[in-house]
């Protein structure tokens, strides 16, 4: 990727000055021109009116790959500051593939006021943080987000990039890699090296759940993949492990950040246990017959103290919001409880759940497929199954 002026373009009218988060741009005779901080990030390209800058990509084939090395993770923070852990799945799988290929394990962390993060980053296997602290990256915004990050790839050069699947990674992963015209593959089950390529082999599920499918990045650098929260597991967290910090200086302007944030509203849907945290899960599904007997789940949940789940086809009927829906197009979940009532167990929900440490379906039909992956099946009714249930723990609680 190279980025240059076209000098007889530029106008001086200077809007790429506040748009540069690395202070790369001086004007020199009312023309435009990059210093030595230049990542190539391309902020600037996009901030000028008249096409002066021009960011130029390589095609197919033009890109050297063995310029690239390192695995890096784009950390997330949540919002209380903590780390999302997310970010400490990613560096446990990030570890084992970076020793298949001999490399080291970068963290990007962005934010502001995050330096604490950095020796927790490093107990959960990164070897070196990079550090982008700023008020002005507080709470995650697509436009600085992408041009800082951009432009550390850009002067690094990362092997593989990987990115949680949450909301953030995904807004983050494709418009980077759309910037950078790298390949990214969303919502990967598992990654592996290929041991004679060095390729990132990214698999995930394709046409509805039916076939997994491996993904190759061939020809462009860095391979990009996200991953959900609960696919992949954190190693041991090690008090006495130390990394490398290094602090990268940005400087943001906020008249150049197309956005504001203005006020946070938390969402008081009833979904305010997070479901991928939750360690236990009741979850209703189209058996329930009807909207308002979703108050039995809220209920068995209240007696386990557990958070509510759903089925797509719940969520499509407009009897629960989306924030509860688990599967394929949901969330994927890992609680040591997973109570399905009414559920079918459709290959889609399964891809969400059917690793929880216990799963616990109720259906009247036997021969329904969420009995294949149940530890307890109950045969029944859930209309006298789940209030039975409720009874039972409620007296256990002595309520
Ligand atoms: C691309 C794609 C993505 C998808 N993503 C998801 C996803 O993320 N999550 C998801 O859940 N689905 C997803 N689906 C939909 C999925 O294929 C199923 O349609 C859906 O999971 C079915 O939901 P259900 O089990 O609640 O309903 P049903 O399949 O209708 O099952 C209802 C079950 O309730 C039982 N039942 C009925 N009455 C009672 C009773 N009184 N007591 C006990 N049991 C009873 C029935 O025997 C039946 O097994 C996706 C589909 C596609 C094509």
């Amino acid at each position: 990727m190279a980025i240059y002026i076209d000098k007889p373009k530029c106008t001086g009218c200077r809007a790429c000055i506040p748009a540069c988060p690395y202070a790369a741009i001086d004007m020199v005779d009312d023309i435009a021109q990059f210093n030595e901080n230049c990542t190539s990030c391309g902020a600037c390209a996009y901030a000028c009116p008249t096409g002066a800058i021009v960011l130029e990509m390589a095609g197919k084939g033009e890109v050297d790959t063995s310029e690239y090395t390192g695995l890096w993770v784009v950390g997330e923070i949540a919002a209380e500051g903590k780390l999302h852990s997310v970010t400490a799945e990613l560096l446990g799988e990030g570890r084992k593939l970076a020793a298949d290929l001999g490399t080291d394990v970068s963290v990007v962390l962005i934010g502001n006021e995050i330096g604490d993060l950095a020796p927790l980053a490093a107990g959960y296997g990164a070897d070196r943080v990079y550090l982008f602290d700023h008020p002005s990256l507080a709470r995650y915004r697509t436009q600085p987000f992408t041009n800082v990050l951009t432009g550390l790839i850009n002067t690094h050069k990362p092997e593989i990039v990987l990115i949680g699947a949450t909301p953030m990674g995904r807004d983050l992963a494709s418009r980077v890699a759309a910037r950078i015209k790298a390949g990214l593959t969303a919502d990967c089950t598992e990654l592996t090296i290929n041991p004679e390529t060095r390729l990132l082999e990214q698999t995930r599920p394709a046409f509805g759940g039916n076939v997994m499918a491996t993904i190759l990045c061939e020809y462009t650098r860095p391979q990009m993949a996200t991953v959900r929260p609960k696919v992949m597991a954190p190693q041991p967290f090690d008090e006495g492990a130390e990394a490398e910090v290094v602090e990268v200086p940005v400087e943001i302007d906020e008249r150049a950040i197309a956005t504001r944030i203005l006020e946070i509203i938390k969402d008081d849907s009833g979904s305010d246990v997070n479901l991928t945290e939750a360690d236990i899960i009741v979850s209703g599904g189209r058996g329930l017959g009807d909207p308002q007997h979703f108050a039995l789940i809220r209920e068995l949940a209240e007696a386990l103290g557990a958070a509510v789940g759903a089925s797509r086809a719940t969520v499509d009927a407009g009897w629960i919001p989306a924030t509860h829906q688990v599967g394929q197009t949901g969330k994927t979940v890992h609680p040591k409880l997973y109570v399905a009532c009414g559920i079918s167990g459709a290959v889609q929900h399964l891809a969400g759940m059917s690793s929880s440490d216990c799963i616990v379906a109720i259906n009247k039909d036997p021969d329904a497929p969420i009995f294949n992956v149940a530890h307890y099946g109950i045969v029944g009714d859930l209309f006298e199954v789940v209030p039975a249930m409720i009874a039972a723990f409620r007296e256990r609680r002595g309520d």
